[in-house]
């Protein structure tokens, strides 16, 4: 069993006091914005640590990895959210594991997902990753095809769409980072005003710049190597 005074328990504590403050700091209710602990690369023994601390949701981004941690942790009551770009021909897979995919960024890949979920008679929440800074290695929708995409999404009844995410750029720019925060919050809001009320989630801000994130609004901060500590992609 990990205790709070584990040392994943200790940055799970400081990482939580971080965000407090950084809402503190923002004007903002300490606990309007929620941790989503990023478990991808580490190994089924350090995600029951983290269930051990009491975390449930865990963002991972292949489904691959998330059916062996599944099989690994198949006694362990854990809600897999996938945060990384998926293959339209691994729906059946995400309607299968995921309690929520926060990568949603085109039609095909909604339509597969809605077909899949009615087969399994389940809904599911999602997130429309959006494409706010001009990196060709970053995933989402072009933010203004996003009426559009709603509108498409209206028929699909198995979707239930709880907000929009982002990844901003990587830049040592804190300006530039924030601007791709602020255009997220402005696009949520105008899916608001067009009546999308549902639409509120804004899951945004890493481990390298939640903080900027909090500032502009984030409700969902996804954090990787500030808790679990750097990853090895060998
Ligand atoms: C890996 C990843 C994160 C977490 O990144 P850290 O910098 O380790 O906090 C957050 N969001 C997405 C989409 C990711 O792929």
């Amino acid at each position: 069993m990990s205790s709070p005074h584990s040392s994943l328990g200790v940055r799970l504590a400081q990482l939580r006091e971080r965000i407090e403050r950084a809402c503190v700091q923002a004007g903002r209710e300490p606990g309007s914005v929620a941790l989503l602990p990023v478990s991808k690369t580490f190994p089924a023994s350090v995600l029951a640590q983290a269930l051990d601390l009491g975390l449930t949701r865990l963002g991972e981004n292949k489904l691959q990895e998330v059916r062996d941690k599944q099989e690994q942790l198949a006694d362990r009551n854990v809600q897999w959210v996938m945060i990384g770009h998926l293959q339209t021909n691994k729906a059946k897979d995400a309607a299968r594991l995921a309690s929520e995919v926060q990568s949603l960024d085109r039609l095909a890949l909604a339509h597969a997902l809605d077909r899949r979920l009615q087969v399994e008679q389940r809904s599911l929440d999602v997130l429309v990753q959006v494409k706010t800074s001009p990196e060709d290695s970053k995933f989402g929708l072009p933010p203004d095809q996003l009426p559009a995409f709603m509108q498409a999404l209206r028929s699909m009844d198995t979707l239930r769409v709880r907000g929009l995410m982002t990844m901003a750029v990587n830049s040592p720019d804190t300006d530039a980072v924030r601007a791709c925060f602020a255009q997220l919050r402005l696009w949520r809001d105008r899916l608001q005003a067009l009546g999308y009320e549902q639409v509120q989630g804004l899951s945004m801000g890493m481990s390298g710049d939640f903080e900027l994130a909090i500032q502009e609004g984030s409700t969902e901060v996804r954090v990787g190597s500030a808790l679990f500590g750097a990853r090895d992609y060998a």
